[in-house]
């Protein structure tokens, strides 16, 4: 179902944002005292309001909505409540990975996806080692299937998700064809378990879990594309996704700015609103310009992206400077609103905290530094060697 006008798009949106503002937000205060999100009681309302398949091709039953088009949404999410947000970013971004497979799996899995009956969550970083070709997951052809060992940690949506996509070495039972692999692993296979990990800082009420596979028998065909794709599957992936993250950040920086606008108006002392102390106004546009900033480089990136062109640079620099610029605006929001936006009965102490998680998920500053720089000291680097490893 494409939209058939704008008006109509913009239709869809005004009722997520309805949806959003007067069913889940008078949620929140909940969530954050138990530290948990409802998830089989959301399922249906996130259903009815396509929060599960915005990204799905419309062959598949989907929206197939354009990251230009997807992006609003996400940033309204990320308003009302970052663990939400965390949870519904992943299987929205796993979409991404998963038209990678061939069409079978496309058939086979897509429309679950489009229908919230199936979650998936992507197995990338591990507590051993570090992401991507440091992996230190193996799996072993005998026969039919692969015997799958390692750990993952931090795995957003392992206790939603019906499926995981793990990425992990494949190689013959000699030791040769060693090639870095994504495995698409079901819930309940024989030796694969999930043990849930502490609490986060913000976003909270999410699952973000360790996954335990020993000897886990995944078949041959469960191996998403082929064999050898786990590379290019991650770095097309995570380039959209990364864009992604910086959006959530956006709709961040965007309402701790709105709060910060509107406390500035009502908060007195010594007799006049605190919106006519230049020292608070500094603030107010130091904010303004990041929000404004990262809107501008978010939507020329996701053009871009949505015209066919690759984004590896502008993917990284939207994830740094959203991260950075999140970071700012939060801290601050959070001087704006004085002792008072400390307390978490303010909407700003909870901001603050969902934003922390921007700075981390699919990337810290150091490795997206590293990519820009790549991109600009490419000769150096091939001459020299890169000083860090990465990938
Ligand atoms: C709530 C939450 C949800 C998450 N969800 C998922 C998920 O769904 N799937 C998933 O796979 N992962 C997930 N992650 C993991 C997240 O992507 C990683 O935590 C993040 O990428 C950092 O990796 P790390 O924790 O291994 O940090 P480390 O690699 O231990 O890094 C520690 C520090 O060292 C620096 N560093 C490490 N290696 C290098 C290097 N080669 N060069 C320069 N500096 C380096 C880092 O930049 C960082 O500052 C999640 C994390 C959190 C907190």
């Amino acid at each position: 179902m494409k939209f058939a006008s704008e008006s109509e798009y913009l239709a869809y949106l005004d009722d997520v944002k309805q949806f959003l503002w007067t069913e889940i937000d008078p949620l929140v205060p909940q969530i954050e005292k138990d530290e948990y999100i409802p998830f089989d009681d959301l399922r249906p309302k996130f259903r009815k309001h396509h929060l599960f398949d915005c990204l799905v091709p419309e062959t598949y039953g989907g929206l197939g909505l354009s990251t230009v088009e997807y992006a609003p949404v996400l940033k309204e999410i990320a308003k009302v409540h970052g663990g939400i947000r965390a949870q519904l970013h992943v299987h929205n971004s796993s979409v991404h990975l998963m038209e990678a497979g061939r069409p079978e799996q496309r058939h086979q899995y897509l429309p679950k996806m489009a229908a919230g009956d199936l979650m998936v969550c992507f197995g990338l970083t591990e507590p051993d080692s570090g992401s991507g070709l440091d992996s230190k997951s193996s799996a072993v052809r005998q026969g039919d299937v692969y015997l799958l060992n390692g750990r993952k940690h931090l795995i957003t949506n392992a206790r939603e998700a019906g499926l995981f996509a793990v990425f992990a070495f494949t190689q013959e039972s000699d030791g040769s064809h060693r090639e870095f692999s994504v495995l698409l692993v079901e819930r309940g296979m024989p030796g694969f378990t999930v043990e849930p990990l502490a609490h986060t800082m913000g976003c909270a009420g999410g699952s973000h879990d360790m996954l335990l596979f020993e000897n886990v028998p995944v078949p041959v065909d469960h191996v998403l594309g082929h064999t050898g794709m786990g590379s290019e599957l991650l770095l097309a992936f995570l380039e959209i996704s990364r864009v992604f993250i910086a959006v959530a950040a956006l709709g961040t920086a965007e309402r701790s700015l709105e709060l910060a606008v509107n406390w500035s108006k009502q908060r007195e002392t010594f007799g006049k609103p605190i919106a006519t102390r230049q020292a608070v106004q500094g603030y107010l546009a130091e904010m303004a310009t990041d929000v404004y900033a990262l809107r501008h480089m978010i939507l020329d990136a996701l053009r871009k992206y949505d015209a066919g062109q690759r984004i590896p640079e502008e993917s990284s620099m939207c994830k740094l400077f959203g991260l950075e610029a999140v970071g700012r605006v939060t801290d601050k929001s959070l001087l704006v609103h004085g002792g008072i936006g400390y307390l978490k009965s303010s909407p700003i102490e909870m901001l603050y905290r969902d934003a922390r998680l921007n700075w981390l998920e699919e990337g810290t500053p150091t490795i997206h530094k590293l990519i820009i720089a790549r991109t600009l000291l490419e000769e150096e680097f091939e001459k020299f060697g890169r000083g860090d490893e990465l990938f």
